[in-house]
């Protein structure tokens, strides 16, 4: 229902609004190659410590042991995966986490999961229901408010000149909105649906910097949104195979000096190695959960205070049924509301990917960061899901069944996430993307979706940047299989 235009992260996910640009034809390079400076020490035999088992740790140390180095992974969590968290909720499998490859076409980290077996399939979010205050809206209404919004989206760079770059992405939708004076439904409708697509990168609207959503529209990779056909966990598993993971190894302190790191983890265990790599996300350092000795420089410590990390989370709803699939088969778009009020605006039927009925809300931005507070509350998990009920309730009816399972992520109460993914925060820059990247000392590098100029907030930006920092270290550092090309 929605254009076809909108191939990346379509409603929920999304951002790819404009269609043309695609880096596929770009070789694989570093996200900050300019400044591609590796003034780093030569690794020596000793251990390369690797903090964090998510994606890019797990793809930095693959690609150094395969280059014939010793890596040591500490983890926090008594799991592997960070978030791609697989998790069983009642009889289905949901991926809590990230879900989607946000476009496959010259995506490296596709390629790597091809040449390895894995396979996947198109799955776009396109609402085939749309509620507005409890009632079915006519394709036509839709189209109105959808064109707004592809006029919107293209007219950014304009609205840019007359609002300036260190605007928000909220005060370019108000500016765009006002000079056009659309009729006051197709405005409401035309508000939400931009409100809801520019929250989906975790930010609340009137945080996200201008400039910012308009070089990530030029970013990313094309094909649209697809997803592994055994979640991606797969992708987990073809990493994971044989590394030397410490679990439950939260670490609390990181020293390094010009011959060595030293890394202090829970319980006082101590590590001995040449180098550090931190893949840790933005919201664990902006938590100040890991001290540094000596602090980090003023550069990387503005830039983790500037650069944004908000909050996207999943109620998981499982049924005994599709009862909705005479309403829709996607999913269905629920206009109720705007802002900090507004209700769970998105239900996606994921029976395929989880083998079991499944409903799928995503709620993100303003919104989730009211849900879910600034303390996790007791019973947080209970009155996101009632909420959330209530929401699909008046979206579809009173009538409708009751599910026989539920799950309510809260990403952002995580200790080891405190949110979902990076943003540009309005002030925040590609500076503070590539300062939060540059390592320090020569033996201590940070990786990790955040640290990616082009991807951030992705898996394979993650993916990318684990890389990245093991060839800064070795520039022999691949991905099985070691004859393989990335680019
Ligand atoms: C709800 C949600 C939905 C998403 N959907 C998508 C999607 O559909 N597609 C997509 O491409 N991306 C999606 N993402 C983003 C994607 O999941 C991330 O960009 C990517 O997985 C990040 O990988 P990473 O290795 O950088 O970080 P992580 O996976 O977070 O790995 C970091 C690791 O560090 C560990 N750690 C933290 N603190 C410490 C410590 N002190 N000591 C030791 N270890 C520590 C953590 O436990 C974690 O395992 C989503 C994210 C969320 C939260």
């Amino acid at each position: 229902m929605f254009q076809k235009d909108l191939t990346r992260r379509q409603f929920v996910g999304l951002l790819s609004l404009a269609t043309t640009l695609s880096s596929c034809q770009q070789p694989l390079r570093s996200d900050s190659d300019a400044n591609f400076q590796p003034k780093i020490a030569e690794a020596d035999g000793r251990d390369i410590i690797v903090i964090g088992a998510g994606v890019a740790g797990l793809v930095a140390a693959r690609s150094l042991i395969n280059a014939g180095h010793r890596v040591k992974i500490l983890e926090a969590r008594d799991r592997i995966g960070g978030r791609i968290f697989p998790h069983r909720v009642g009889p289905a499998t949901v991926d809590l986490g990230a879900a989607w490859i946000h476009g496959d076409r010259g995506n490296p980290m596709v390629k790597y999961a091809i040449a390895n077996g894995l396979n996947y399939r198109k799955n776009q979010v396109q609402p085939d229901l749309l509620i507005d205050n409890g009632k079915a809206i006519s394709d036509r209404e839709l189209f109105q408010a959808w064109s707004l919004v592809m006029d919107f989206a293209q007219d950014l760079e304009k609205i840019e000149k007359t609002v300036g770059s260190q605007a928000a992405i909220s005060e370019a939708i108000d500016q765009f909105l006002s000079s056009r004076q659309p009729e006051i439904s197709t405005e409401r409708r035309a508000r939400f649906i931009a409100e809801v697509l520019w929250s989906a990168t975790s930010a609340p609207v009137d945080q996200l910097s201008l400039a910012g959503s308009i070089a990530e529209i030029k970013a990313g990779f094309d094909g649209g949104d697809h997803i592994f056909l055994e979640g991606y966990q797969g992708l987990i598993r073809l990493l994971w195979k044989g590394l030397d993971v410490v679990l439950n190894a939260s670490v609390k302190r990181i020293k390094s000096s010009k011959s060595s790191v030293e890394v202090t983890a829970e319980n006082n265990l101590i590590f001995e190695g040449s180098h550090v790599i931190v893949t840790v996300p933005l919201g664990v350092l902006k938590g100040n959960k890991i001290s540094f000795e000596p602090s980090l420089p003023a550069a990387k410590q503005s830039a983790i205070e500037r650069l944004g990390f908000g909050s996207l989370e999943k109620v998981i709803l499982v049924y005994n049924n599709r009862f909705w699939q005479t309403d829709f088969t996607n999913s269905v778009a629920n206009f109720e509301g705007l802002g900090g009020d507004r209700a769970f605006p998105i239900f996606v039927d994921m029976t395929d990917a989880s083998g079991k009925p499944t409903l799928v809300a995503l709620y993100s931005g303003a919104f989730a960061e009211t849900i879910q507070g600034d303390r996790p509350e007791k019973n947080l998990q209970e009155t996101i899901i009632a909420k959330c009920l209530e929401s699909l309730h008046r979206a579809l009816g009173e009538n409708i069944p009751n599910p026989i399972a539920t799950y309510a992520t809260s990403w952002r109460h995580d200790p080891y996430t405190l949110g979902s993914y990076s943003y540009r925060a309005i002030g925040s820059s590609d500076a503070d993307i590539e300062a939060l990247a540059e390592p320090v000392n020569g033996r201590l590098l940070f990786a990790g979706e955040a640290t990616s100029l082009e991807h951030h907030s992705t898996v394979h930006g993650a993916f990318l940047t684990g890389l990245r920092e093991a060839q800064r270290i070795d520039s022999r550092a691949a991905i099985p299989k070691p004859d393989f090309e990335l680019s």
